[in-house]
């Protein structure tokens, strides 16, 4: 019996592809394997961040690196590194700014649920710009005058959400933050495939870039990294690491932690309660670096087959259209877009989607569109055996009285 049965949870089918709340995707045999190697034998935690900071540096072109519990708490250690930089007086306050500079800027457009980790270290979110293309108001997005005209003494960073078609472009607003020495962090958690954007936005001028490494890289889901300034993640090593350590005897590795820079050692940080295993830093490793050299590409044929397979069949149900989903790169994971025409179907996409949730075994799908009439399908956790039970669900969830 299988350790979720014996727990009395039915496994699922995720078609949803790498959502935190299904447990994202798969991970690989190999980094499986490199976890449970790291789990049989001690190893310094500190230690094995420098290491993970050396390949992800070589990696993505940026000064450093640093593993942590999601892209999220990447978030929230990046801008206490802005709030606090090594000042170790200041990473004691925190999330207390105590009328010292904690605002970060960030666009209208921008806003999310994940802001919430930016606020978490004690920083205040100055908006700019507006959303009027969504309101239907205007043809405007917002212009890197207007971060620039909010950027006062108070101001720690600039938040930047990467994705297509962002406006106003990475580079334009970089130049904004060099000329007034304000740090530049990107939320960049699900920018990842083209691997391109693992050294793109550095490469534009961002300081800090945080991504996720339970998505499409496939690490452990738990984990995310955080990549940039060399000083800024020595800030959020240092407020993150345990540091039940005596000043006498605390040798933190060099490049990670230069020693010398600080009078005395903190206590834990407002990182403390996001730490990160041996297990979680090898398995990103170890993920990161198969992403890197294109694992993925040999499987994306066989991912746009499933996906053609599953549209064709359900193509054939009365009122469902199904099509092939837009790329934004060739190293984009396919999908498949299923519009239900609720008066031909007999049902509408909620519908279908609570029946799919509600069979054996339960399937779960792309949920963004229900409104609009339509699902999508990801295929990162298909394979051969479990193809055909995907389509057959899908075609009797889309038939009302099958
Ligand atoms: C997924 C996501 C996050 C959070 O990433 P985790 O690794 O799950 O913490 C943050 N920001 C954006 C834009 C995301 O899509």
């Amino acid at each position: 019996m299988g350790i979720y049965e014996e727990l009395g949870i039915e496994p699922i089918l995720n078609l949803a592809g790498t959502a935190t709340k299904l447990g994202g995707p798969l991970m690989s045999q190999e980094v499986v394997q490199a976890m449970s190697s790291a789990a049989a034998s001690s190893a310094r935690i500190d230690e094995l961040q420098a290491a993970a900071s050396r390949v992800i540096s070589s990696l993505t072109g940026a000064e450093a690196g640093y593993v942590t519990s999601g892209a999220a708490s990447a978030l929230t250690l990046a801008t206490a590194s802005c709030i606090a930089g090594l000042d170790i007086g200041k990473m004691e306050q925190l999330p207390d700014t105590m009328g010292r500079p904690n605002e970060v800027i960030i666009s209208r457009e921008h806003r999310s649920g994940y802001d919430h980790a930016i606020r978490a270290a004690g920083a205040r979110l100055v908006e700019v710009g507006m959303n009027e293309q969504l309101a239907g108001a205007g043809a405007r997005r917002t212009e890197t005058w207007e971060y620039e005209e909010a950027i006062t003494p108070k101001t720690v960073a600039i938040a930047y959400v990467a994705g297509p078609g962002g406006r106003p472009s990475l580079s334009a607003l970089a130049d904004v933050c060099r000329r007034h020495s304000v740090p530049l962090l990107v939320d960049a958690a699900g920018q990842l495939p083209p691997r391109s954007n693992l050294t793109a936005y550095i490469a534009d001028g961002a300081d800090l870039v945080a991504f996720s490494g339970g998505k499409a890289i496939r690490g452990p889901q738990g984990t995310g990294f955080l990549v940039g300034r060399r000083d800024l993640i020595m800030s959020a090593a240092l407020q993150h690491l345990d540091l039940d350590e005596l000043w006498e005897t605390w040798i933190p590795p060099r490049g990670l932690i230069d020693r010398e820079r600080f009078a005395g050692l903190p206590r834990h940080g407002i990182g403390r309660g996001f730490k990160v295993s041996k297990e979680e830093i090898v398995g990103l490793i170890v993920a990161l670096r198969e992403f890197m050299q294109g694992s993925f590409l040999g499987l994306l044929p066989k991912y746009r087959d499933y996906c053609q397979r599953i549209a064709r069949a359900v193509d054939e149900v009365t009122g469902i259209r199904a099509e092939m989903g837009l790329f934004h790169s060739e190293e984009d994971f396919p999908t498949v877009v299923v519009h239900i025409d609720p008066l031909e179907a007999g049902q509408s996409a909620f519908d279908v989607v609570r029946r799919l949730r509600s069979g054996t075994p339960a399937v779960y799908v792309g949920e963004k569109g229900l409104a609009e009439g339509y699902l999508t399908i990801n295929p990162l956790d298909l394979d051969d055996d479990n193809l055909q039970v995907a389509i057959d669900r899908l075609t009797m969830a889309l038939v009302p009285d099958a």
